[in-house]
């Protein structure tokens, strides 16, 4: 397997010393470029020739174009670029029908990528800061003036556009010649490649007319430095791409026949000429984003790479150095699946002898057929195989958290009335878990799970999210998996659901919307909060994500809804990352977290208390800094602990929130657990005395035998 370096290409000679040409035949190559002109002509010289190497087996020998990059090549390039972000602001429009206004947005959509390739690699290897000393830009014949895309548009003139290059600008010049191309690609909006995503001779033709022009520019140029006798091609559309790799000596070209130059050239490209190419691969998916990890995409930003190189010199960062600090990522990752992995281990985890880079089958790697995240919207019905309930179907009413597709709202369809909350794992055929995947995967399966041993230890309380169902998606279409745990190609098969009881609104999102609480409020959030931490805390389970997005506001059905705040209830959410047991860490939450949870990354008894103490100080409309770090935030905590400021604030909303944060202040840190008995009678005496007299609320905890659980457990529905 190659190594990738600036200095080495696979798949063809490398970057070949460039020959100097003699006065005499810079003239007459100078001529060759004027004269040929004529893309149809030069076509007809080469066409035939194309489409013998295409069709032919370069395995036999002779003819046949030879495969430009390895896999190996491509897979270092694309771990080096783990993290990287390629962001691309135009998508390409697919539709059927062709239009003016379509082809534009196809350009606009393909300058948009170049650009986004360019500033990607260039920031990732180069250089973080300072101008990019490329840029893209359009002409329209060989010879002719540079255009950006949006000025061919707005003269009207994008139909005469030939492609777009890649242009170095280390020119001080502001007009662009040819001899600035670094890379060149031309781009057939209407489709180029068939279904079977081959290319056809005559655009191979096309690119390698843009390309000798390309080459003989830069050999008569007084400005470029590159030594180089090779250029790379992109041919794309509105769907894939290829990449072709042209170089040749052009010292060997016969310049004796000026009165025809295409037969020369023609000549010339058929014996001293090296094509290699690459397969045409998608590129764009189907929302018209580019697949990044895609090898379509990863064929255009290798070559790119090398041009870039080519013109710029080797990266000042190796593939090889950011491939290492992946391996350093990967290795975190891995720890933290191995802390949270159980005997039931969802998400897939590889096991390396050697500690290698993760190595799976290629096919699953470069698959296109990629598995995307599990988008759903209302009205959208989900089956859900729960192996002890079977098949169960609910409907999705709206997402929960707003840009985030994990928590809707949903209804099942045997209980219509209730509406649930329905979690919506991570994909679990993905190569390595990404964070986003690691935080889906403590949501669904491992709250499953946090939620299973409280409701077997025979904890019931209202105050606690209940498991309605809980499974893997059933997929429309056929499923051929193997076995229950298993998945097919369907991107979805083997999607984790948890549908879990109640549903409310996100405490963060009723205080943008409603503003701080009041004294009541916050009594009656701090009492239920305390109830659901007392009853698992009877499992020994501490919640350990204690935040304003993971407590919901629940608006009772019965009774009239006159106050909000006093009819509503406080439910404490999303149990993943709850700690059961000593080696469990905590989630980390700069304003929220424990101090404890901060320093040590573990709880202490009383964390998840302490952090009650902040959400309420939080939603009475205490002040909290954004903290940008784990020093800030822990000394914001200090100071605000050793100047009592959190108990005045409290003082003037709740003496006995006050007496509550004092209490907590005392405990923080210590192996002494909470007395929660003491300050719930306080609180339900308080919040009681304060709501209407008949409406008491019901008993905090109910502790039921484990018989009682399991029994209730069968009638999972509302
Ligand atoms: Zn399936």
């Amino acid at each position: 397997m190659p190594v990738i370096s600036a200095s080495t290409v696979s798949g063809a000679s490398g970057l070949s010393k460039f020959v100097p040409i003699s006065r005499r035949a810079l003239k007459g190559l100078k001529e060759y470029g004027r004269k040929l002109v004529e893309l149809e002509l030069f076509t007809q010289y080469l066409e035939e020739w194309v489409m013998e190497n295409l069709n032919s087996d370069s395995v036999d020998g002779m003819h046949g174009f030879s495969s430009l990059f390895t896999i190996g090549e491509m897979r270092k390039l694309d771990m080096a670029l783990e993290g990287v972000p390629f962001q691309q602001l135009v998508r390409m429009p697919i539709f059927s029908e062709v239009s003016e206004e379509l082809i534009e947005e196809q350009y606009l959509a393909v300058e948009d990528f170049l650009h986004a390739v360019i500033i990607g690699l260039w920031r990732t290897f180069w250089h973080k800061n300072g101008p990019l000393p490329l840029c893209v830009s359009c002409p329209s014949y060989p010879g002719s003036k540079f255009n950006s895309v949006e000025k061919a548009i707005s003269r009207g003139r994008l139909r005469e556009m030939r492609g777009l290059g890649l242009i170095s600008k280390t020119s001080t010049d502001s007009k662009i010649k040819w001899d600035q191309v670094v890379e060149f690609a031309i781009f057939k909006p209407e489709l180029l490649l068939d279904n079977a995503l081959r290319v056809s001779a005559n655009t191979i033709c096309e690119a390698l007319f843009y390309g000798f022009h390309v080459l003989v520019s830069r050999s008569l140029s007084k400005i470029s430095s590159v030594n180089s006798d090779s250029v790379f091609l992109l041919v794309l559309d509105s769907k894939s791409g290829v990449v072709i790799k042209f170089s040749g000596d052009l010292g060997k070209l016969d310049l004796s026949n000026s009165s025809n130059p295409y037969l020369s050239v023609a000549e010339w490209i058929k014996t001293y000429a090296e094509i290699c190419i690459t397969p045409a691969e998608p590129i764009w998916n189907q929302l018209g984003n580019p697949n990044w990890g895609d090898i379509g995409a990863l064929q255009i930003l290798l070559a790119t790479f090398y041009s870039i190189a080519q013109w710029n010199g080797p990266p000042r960062k190796s593939v090889a150095t950011l491939i290492s600090d992946h391996s350093f990522r990967l290795q975190k990752r891995r720890t933290e699946c191995c802390i949270i992995e159980t005997e039931n281990a969802l998400v897939p985890y590889y096991d390396h002898q050697d500690g290698e880079i993760v190595e799976v089958d290629q096919n699953d790697l470069f698959s296109n057929n990629r598995p995307s995240r599990l988008k759903l919207k209302h009205g959208d019905i989900v089956v859900l195989d729960d192996p002890q309930q079977g098949q169960r179907s609910f409907q999705i009413h709206e997402y929960l958290v707003r840009g985030n597709y994990y928590l809707y709202s949903a209804i099942c369809l045997d209980h219509p009335l209730a509406l649930l909350s329905l979690y919506v794992g991570a994909h679990t055929s993905r190569l390595e878990p990404s964070w986003e995947d690691m935080s889906l995967w403590y949501q669904v399966q491992r709250q499953t799970k946090v939620l299973n041993i409280l409701r077997n230890q025979g904890i019931l309380s209202k105050y606690l999210p209940e498991i309605v169902a809980s499974g893997r998606i059933v997929h429309s279409g056929y499923c051929n998996k193997e076995s229950p745990g298993g998945k097919c190609d369907h991107p979805w098969c083997g999607t984790p659901i948890l549908v879990t009881s109640p549903v409310g609104e996100p405490l963060s999102s009723v205080v943008s919307n409603e503003g701080t609480f009041s004294a009541d409020g916050a009594m009656r959030l701090c009492r239920d909060c305390l109830v659901a931490l007392r009853s698992a805390a009877i499992a020994n389970v501490q919640h350990g994500d204690i935040c304003p997005e993971n407590i919901i506001r629940v608006v009772e059905k019965q009774g009239n809804i006159r106050n909000h705040h006093n009819q509503a209830m406080y439910v404490p959410i999303s149990w993943g990352r709850a700690v059961l047991e000593d080696r469990d860490s905590p989630a980390i939450n700069l304003q929220f977290s424990s101090s404890h949870a901060l320093q040590h990354g573990k709880l202490c008894p009383s964390s998840d208390a302490e952090s009650i103490v902040y959400i309420v100080y939080f939603i009475t409309g205490g002040t909290m800094s954004q903290q940008d770090s784990i020093e800030s935030a822990l000394q914001w905590r200090e100071n605000s602990w050793a100047k009592r400021s959190i108990q005045q604030h409290l003082g003037q909303v709740s003496a006995l929130l006050k007496g509550f944060a004092d209490y907590v202040d005392s405990l923080c840190g210590t192996p002494y657990p909470v007395d929660y008995d003491i300050w719930l009678t306080r609180l339900n005496k308080a919040v009681e005395g304060s709501a209407d007299k008949g409406k008491m609320i019901e008993e905090v905890a109910i502790t039921l035998r484990l018989e009682d659980a399991a029994e209730s457990s069968g009638a999972s529905g509302p």
